[in-house]
């Protein structure tokens, strides 16, 4: 038989949660949301076919042996392996007592900018790892720019040191697209596109 595909990232997967009334919160790793379905505070919600299931943790585990036995598992799963079980990796769970919103707005920092521009320089149109990305102000600091959603964005190095402190009209420079606030967390719209967490369309306008 077939090993199932394994992972010892598995546990720091992304997790959606849900409220109460199944509307997205916040995102999580697979090993706090185990916790939680440990507890007993949360239950997974499970996506399949074009509609979903939920199972409290024990019905999850069975469902998790069950799938093992009959080999029915796609690339896309991760598994925690334990001992003498497999189980695996929640995408979504949602919170039996929690009734709040999500908080309004996103979180203004470099992760999320990051985040929102796809790691692409606005100036040159090329990606980049974080290490070679910095923040430019577009309207410089020392012309009154300041440090928010629609005047930050990011450039390489070499975008940064070319422009310097000058618009991009005075500079020469184009940018991609104008920065805005995003409207939802830049994390779950850079999630959204692998096919590992496609469930989450589900749940997120
Ligand atoms: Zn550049």
């Amino acid at each position: 038989m077939d090993e199932p595909p394994s992972s010892s990232s598995a546990l720091n997967a992304n997790v959606l949660v849900l409220n109460r009334h199944y509307c997205a919160v916040q995102v999580i790793t697979v090993r706090r949301s185990l916790c939680l379905l440990c507890k007993g505070d949360a239950e997974v919600v499970h996506c399949e076919n074009g509609t979903y299931a939920t199972y409290d943790f024990a019905s999850w585990i069975e469902l998790s042996q069950l799938r093992r036995e009959l080999n029915e598992y796609s690339e896309s799963d991760d598994w925690i392996v334990s001992v003498n079980f497999y189980v695996q990796a929640p995408r979504i769970i949602r919170l039996l007592e929690f009734d709040r919103v999500p908080e309004d707005g996103v979180k203004f920092n470099r992760r999320n900018i990051f985040l929102r521009d796809e790691h692409r320089c606005q100036y040159c149109g090329r990606q980049f790892s974080s290490r070679h990305l910095s923040l430019d102000h577009v309207v410089p600091r020392s012309r009154g720019g300041r440090a928010t959603w629609d005047n930050i964005v990011c450039a390489c190095l070499k975008c940064n040191v070319r422009k310097g402190s000058r618009t991009p009209q005075e500079a020469g420079m184009r940018l991609q697209r104008p920065p805005r606030r995003p409207r939802r967390n830049p994390m779950i719209t850079h999630k959204l596109n692998s096919r590992k967490y496609e469930c989450w369309r589900t749940f997120v306008r």
